[in-house]
């Protein structure tokens, strides 16, 4: 059923990410939910190279690390002066960097992040960034987990993603981000789903599911939140 989202209601949240990669990106922004949510005018994505701002013949972006050492560096002037005409862009740009320093992205995290209208993600690759960059624009540098990626663009549309289908209208029914994993009160974990056939190999699916008692079947879902995170994540508890 389409859902209809009064047009004085829409706040388009604007998504710039700044990448030498921005083919990397492009599909998967216009590929099931995020590609809907663009359609539908909830969020705008751009998809900005700093080498549009790279002087010189050959547009250069990157350079060896001072000091040494293997690798390249992506230079700080092209994507100072992409910043710059960003982050002039709105009234109240977010300016984020993705970097396995930083911050470790939560669920409590994106949902803040939804409620803004602007927010430029800054990916890395190679080395990494000139540290001027951080120095001059105080970026908030987000962590997708404690590993090494070989560039933030993956890291930036996880970002892209999971803000995208927090707003309002962007998936099927409204409330099915709130019942998602690690969202609501309690901070559960999600409850095991399924669909047909009703028997599958042996396995059936639970006969609450079929018994049309909604209240039982709220009750078994409940459950099975509780019983998933004591399991599976029982640190989620006590955050
Ligand atoms: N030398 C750096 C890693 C560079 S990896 C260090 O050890 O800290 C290249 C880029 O990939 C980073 O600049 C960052 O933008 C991105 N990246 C790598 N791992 C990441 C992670 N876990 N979360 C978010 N971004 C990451």
């Amino acid at each position: 059923m389409p859902i209809f989202v009064p047009h004085t209601l829409i706040m388009t949240l604007r998504i710039d990410i700044v990448t030498l990669f921005p083919e990397m990106c492009a599909s998967y922004c216009e590929g099931s939910i995020v590609g809907r949510a663009v359609r539908r005018g909830l969020v705008d994505i751009a998809l900005v190279n700093p080498r549009d701002w790279a002087g010189g013949r050959h547009r250069t972006v990157d350079d060896r690390p001072y000091g040494g050492g293997p690798g390249m560096v992506m230079a700080a002037p092209p994507i100072a002066e992409c910043l710059d005409s960003l982050l002039n862009r709105s009234r109240n740009p977010r300016l984020l960097m993705t970097s396995p320093q930083g911050g470790r992205l939560t669920q409590r995290g994106i949902n803040m992040l939804a409620e803004d209208d602007h927010i430029i993600i800054l990916c890395g690759h190679y080395e990494g960034i000139d540290e001027r960059i951080v120095e001059l624009y105080k970026p908030e540098e987000f962590s997708i987990g404690d590993f090494v990626l070989s560039g933030g663009e993956l890291a930036a549309l996880i970002v892209t993603d999971a803000v995208t289908r927090q707003i309002p209208g962007a998936l099927g029914h409204a409330e099915s981000a709130v019942s998602d994993s690690f969202q609501g009160e309690g901070t559960l974990l999600d409850h095991p789903c399924y669909t047909k056939p009703a028997e599958f190999r042996g396995l059936e699916v639970p006969a609450v599911l079929t018994s049309g008692d909604h209240g039982a079947v709220d009750n078994w879902r409940e459950t099975k939140r509780i019983e998933r995170t004591q399991e599976r994540r029982p640190d989620l508890e006590s955050e």
